[in-house]
């Protein structure tokens, strides 16, 4: 491939004022070589790519290097941070908040914990008005998990195939890709029902016959009562996968009439990233329990489990505590970011880029074979590439290679899904036309070059 004519590619990514300071940190060299001796080398595998970048800045949607070069980011530290970086509306309280007090714990009063309890429920449609604040994503799962084995008193849980929802035991076993199992861990009474992928599935678009398979999967692999059902609304590690229209309505049915719950993962999809608030309501169902976590405290880590009170009161039975869930500058965090996400207009925003950026993608697809399908809603949108679009056969090494390139000519997008061939773009919601159209370009300029 020739090489890529940088400096007249990065001439045209759209202006920006804002010049970081110098950076005098150790080199991008110097923490690869202290994380490979000090961090787990499954940290180190997580480098997107062949040259590790060293970020030291970001604004809004962009990122600087070590060097003060400048990236567009429509990865988002994986669809985090919504309000973009260092977003003043975000990071203004939580400094006012932290120099006044760090961590009271929910063993004592403060407003912050409360008002952002309150301000997240009346996000929620129907009676889910009841919070709890945890750290991460994958304790929201497990504790969603654990609610609806508690409420219903059955332990079989119903997840769908390629989708993800954590690394701990129970959220591992929901979990149904092989690359995020380890063998010795528990996982049992986890069930994975066919992925209802409109693009690969065995079913392509008909989302009432993969309901179908819950179906026969709680009539053959279980008593016939489940505790729940949990579902990504789009899936996100697993390559961006609207799930098939009507598939959740079905599904939902279905898993109330076997006295389970319905469990709605919106760690990704939630926080306004599908041009709706919440990814599920796309698709006509009021879930029992939400979980949140990623976009809801733009970077700081939080997460969250939101559901009715009568489910929530299954809790009451013994002492459930979290030392730093809700903490009071994660809790302002949440507060601020539905504040910017108000006032910056960000869910009309990424509904008016994404499907405009959708579109351009999608025209690129009639002009690169490469391109098998184009999919997702709002500004969490995929881009699947393959080597014959018939047999729909990976392209794994050529979406790797791409998104080097792509990143030399200063754009930074994910990847994922099974095959890891393809692109997740899942940028800061602030994102803009002009992004769109520079992010095109250097795909187009790569995938021409291949
Ligand atoms: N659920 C979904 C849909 C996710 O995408 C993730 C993480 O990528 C998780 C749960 C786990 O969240 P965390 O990494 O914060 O534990």
């Amino acid at each position: 491939a020739t090489a890529a004519p940088v400096d007249e590619f990065l001439g045209k990514l759209p202006p920006f004022s804002y010049t970081p300071p110098p950076y005098t940190g150790p080199s991008a060299d110097a923490i690869i070589n202290t994380r490979k001796e000090f961090l787990s080398p499954s940290n180190s595998m997580f480098c997107l790519y062949k040259n590790p970048l060293n970020i030291v800045d970001g604004k809004m949607q962009y990122l600087f290097d070590e060097s003060g070069r400048r990236y567009l980011d429509a990865f988002a530290g994986i669809a985090v941070v919504n309000c973009g970086h260092c977003h003043p509306g975000v990071v203004e309280p939580v400094i006012n908040q932290i120099k006044r007090l760090q961590h009271p714990t929910v063993m004592y009063l403060n407003h912050a914990i409360a008002e952002f309890s309150e301000a997240l429920a009346s996000k929620l449609p129907g009676d889910l008005k009841v919070v709890f604040f945890t750290n991460s994503g994958t304790e929201a799962n497990e504790l969603a998990l654990m609610m609806a084995k508690l409420y219903t008193g059955c332990q079989d849980i119903v997840s769908i195939r390629n989708g993800y929802h954590g690394n701990a035991p129970g959220t591992m076993g929901a979990t149904a890709h092989s690359t995020w199992k380890f063998n010795n861990v528990v996982q049992t009474g986890t069930h994975h029902a066919l992925n209802p992928d409109p693009y690969r599935g065995v079913f392509g678009s008909d989302g009432e016959k993969y309901a179908r398979d819950v179906q026969d999967l709680i009539q053959y692999g279980t008593s016939g009562h489940i505790a729940g059902f949990i579902c990504e609304t789009i899936q996100g590690v697993g390559g961006i996968v609207e799930l098939a229209p009507g598939y959740q309505s079905a599904a939902y049915d279905i898993v109330k009439k076997a006295g389970g719950l319905f469990i709605a993962d919106e760690v990704q999809s939630g926080f306004a990233r599908t041009g709706d608030f919440w990814g599920f309501e796309a698709h006509n169902v009021v879930p029992d329990i939400v979980t949140m976590a990623k976009g809801i405290g733009n970077g700081f880590p939080l997460g969250a489990v939101v559901t009715t009170p009568e489910i929530a009161g299954v809790l009451t039975r013994r002492c459930y505590f979290n030392t730093f869930g809700g903490n009071a500058v994660a809790a302002t965090a949440g507060l601020a970011v539905l504040d910017v996400i108000e006032k910056d207009n960000l869910q009309e925003n990424a509904s008016m880029v994404g499907s405009y950026l959708k579109g351009r993608l999608s025209q690129l697809k009639e002009k690169h074979e490469i391109i098998g399908d184009v999919r997702g809603r709002g500004l969490m949108l995929g881009v699947e590439l393959v080597s014959d679009r018939k047999l729909k056969t990976p392209a794994t090494a050529e979406t790797l290679h791409i998104m080097n390139q792509m990143k030399e000519l200063g754009v930074l997008v994910g990847k994922g899904g099974h095959f890891g061939n393809v692109f997740r773009i899942t940028p800061p919601l602030c994102f803009t036309k002009e992004d769109a159209d520079y992010l095109v370009e250097t795909m187009d300029y790569s995938m021409s070059r291949m």
